[in-house]
């Protein structure tokens, strides 16, 4: 185990400080800037922050109702991988794994990211015929994955019971270097290399409409006024849809809670995530030694950013049978987040009806990992009217029936 010496303890405890100062301190807007962003999550500060480093755009401005990473980005179970289906899938996860390997020392800021491997549980046949194509779409997409025996599973991750009555495991699709990252230190570390650039970023300031002057935008009206812009990002997640109603179209997105839960902390027992994706549920465990447990979706459209009874029980009792020892831990608290659901449960990253708006939404039950590939993208999208990574995540494709289908990728699983 990697120890740290009380200078460097300190040294990053600072920093964590310094992100949580930042949280708390935004500037007063001003009359206008080049670009606004909408949303202070993982996405909206990406898309800022190479907004500034690839394309020099720097009068720039984030403006978020709650604090920073306050949404989903703070509340999601943080798993980062890339095994997608689908080319234009795996290119942008990909992009965005590739990105985090590096990303603590691009920001000069810990996000504590561990690639630990993640592991993909096949239960049942049609999960080894599933994982088995993935395995052989990645490996001519470039991303390292490999199926995996029982055998192995077993070894990488030995609290694991391989016979279980119902669902017994059969294999698994197991990504090396797929892992997980500190998701509110991404926030904090976008956030202050965007206001180490000279943008700012508003908290407590809420985006109420979109003032249009016939079919472009001027600007935005918020809680503190009116601010304009030459062009306007849209990175909301869960209220996506109702900041689109404000500009006048609406989009092809459900919002539901989502939720997860913690145990209590406890020795070190499992350094790799694992997703049994059957019965529905999976797990890894914090630096703190809690067990981090992501469970389902509401059944119903929802913007309640809270958890409920039924979905712990149903998780723990999904997960039980193939990890045992979690009936012996108490539960520590459990939360939920509004996220976006698309059709074809793959993002939408793209230019709107109305002139110099974008959006970026869509990312469902999944997006953390892709934050730093989506930012990426969605500069290049401002910046340019074109992006390699986000061109087959438009719009557009709803209307034309050019689904990017990742329903077995990305419907339940992270
Ligand atoms: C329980 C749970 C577990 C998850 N687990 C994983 C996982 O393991 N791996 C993974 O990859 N993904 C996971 N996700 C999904 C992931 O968290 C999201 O896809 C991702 O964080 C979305 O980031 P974002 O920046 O788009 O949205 P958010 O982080 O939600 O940011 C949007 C921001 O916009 C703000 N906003 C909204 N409306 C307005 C307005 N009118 N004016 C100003 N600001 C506004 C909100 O306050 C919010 O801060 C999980 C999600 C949840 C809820």
């Amino acid at each position: 185990m990697r120890r740290y010496s009380a200078f460097a303890i300190a040294r990053e405890a600072a920093r964590f400080h310094q992100g949580w100062e930042r949280a708390w301190r935004s500037p007063a807007p001003k009359p206008s800037y080049d670009v606004i962003i909408v949303g202070a999550g993982g996405h909206g500060l990406a898309t800022a922050y190479y907004l500034g480093k690839n394309h020099g755009i720097r009068n720039v401005a984030v403006i978020e109702k709650g604090w920073l990473g306050g949404g989903n980005t703070g509340r999601n179970t943080t798993i980062i991988r890339s095994n997608y289906l689908q080319d234009p899938s795996a290119a942008i996860y990909e992009k965005a794994r590739s990105l985090y390997e590096t990303l603590s020392q691009d920001l000069n800021y810990n996000i504590m990211f561990s690639p630990r491997g993640v592991m993909m549980l096949a239960q049942t046949q049609h999960e080894i015929r599933g994982y088995q194509r993935t395995a052989h779409a990645n490996a001519l997409q470039g991303v390292t994955t490999e199926y995996i025996s029982p055998a192995k599973v077993k070894q990488l991750c030995p609290i694991i019971n391989l016979d279980g009555p119902r669902y017994p495991v059969l294999g698994a699709l197991w990504q090396p270097r797929g892992g997980t990252a500190r998701h509110d230190a991404v926030a904090w570390g976008y956030a202050r290399a965007c206001s180490d650039m000279g943008m700012d970023i508003i908290q407590q300031t809420e985006v109420t409409g979109v003032r249009r002057d016939g079919g472009k935008v001027t600007g935005v009206e918020t809680t503190k006024g009116f601010i304009g812009c030459s062009k306007l990002g849209v990175v909301v997640a869960g209220h996506s849809g109702v900041v689109a109603e404000m500009a006048g179209f609406r989009l092809p997105i459900e919002s539901v809670a989502l939720q997860a839960l913690v145990s209590e902390p406890v020795k070190p027992c499992m350094d790799v995530v694992v997703m049994a994706n059957t019965v529905h549920g999976y797990m890894s465990q914090s630096d703190k030694g809690e067990m981090v447990i992501g469970g389902g979706a509401d059944g119903y459209n929802n913007y309640t950013q809270r958890g409920s009874f039924h979905h712990v029980e149903e998780t723990v009792r999904a997960l039980v049978e193939t990890f045992p020892m979690i009936s012996r831990l108490k539960m520590l608290r459990w939360w939920g987040g509004i996220v976006d659901m698309t059709g074809d449960r793959s993002p939408i990253i793209s230019k709107t009806p109305v002139d110099n708006m974008f959006i970026n939404c869509g990312w469902g039950t999944g997006g953390f990992k892709a934050i730093p590939g989506s930012g990426w993208a969605m500069a290049e999208l401002m910046a340019k009217g074109t992006s390699p990574l986000a061109d087959a995540f438009g719009l557009e494709r709803f209307r034309e029936g050019r689904f990017i289908d990742e329903s077995v990728a990305a419907g339940v699983a992270h």
